[in-house]
């Protein structure tokens, strides 16, 4: 019998593979960013980074701004894109669904403006895939950990099962298996 129980993800690899495809929708390219908030293992609302909802997307006028080499070549302008955490808070809150309580799952820790508005949102625990903070941001979000605001866990999918999730999306999934 084949092992089919290591081929299935856990639940936070399953919500971390729903926050790497919600990455794939980024539209401001410093770095493509997904995020989905859960609540007792239900998606509640996922989020990607970009810009405002109804403004042009960077992919669509050269990053940011025009003539820029990156999203966030420019010194002095501004990054043009709400993250990916903010936009699946926003999502909630357009909606009217509580994240209170909640979970996030983003693929990249969040910056000290996000993990402020996820704890404001009451959102308890985040778990993300790469690292972001250093330095003095560190120092403050470890600050919130410490006194309890927040949860915070890095996490990796295994390598057999994102080869196996790779494989589902070049060919059709949904193949009858007679072994
Ligand atoms: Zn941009
Ligand atoms: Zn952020």
């Amino acid at each position: 019998m084949i092992d089919q129980e290591k081929n299935r993800p856990t639940w936070n690899e399953y919500f971390m593979l729903m926050a790497k495809l919600a990455s794939t929708r980024s539209t401001c390219l410093a770095f493509p960013v997904g995020a989905v908030i859960v609540k007792n293992r239900q998606v509640l609302a996922t989020g990607y980074n970009g810009s405002p909802s109804g403004t042009a997307h960077c992919i669509t006028q050269g990053f940011c701004y025009e003539g820029l080499s990156s999203c966030d070549a420019s010194k002095s302008l501004p990054s043009r894109a709400v993250h990916a955490e903010a936009n699946a808070i926003a999502q909630a809150a357009k909606h009217g669904i509580s994240t209170d309580g909640a979970t996030i799952y983003v693929t990249l820790e969040p910056c000290l403006t996000c993990l402020k508005l996820i704890i404001s949102a009451g959102i308890q625990e985040v778990i993300y895939e790469t690292d972001f903070n250093a330095g003095n941001t560190l120092l403050v979000r470890d600050a919130f950990i410490a006194d309890n605001l927040v949860n915070l866990h890095q996490m990796t999918i295994r390598d057999e099962l994102a080869n196996n999730v790779a494989s589902l999306l070049v060919q059709a999934t949904s193949i009858v298996n007679n072994e």
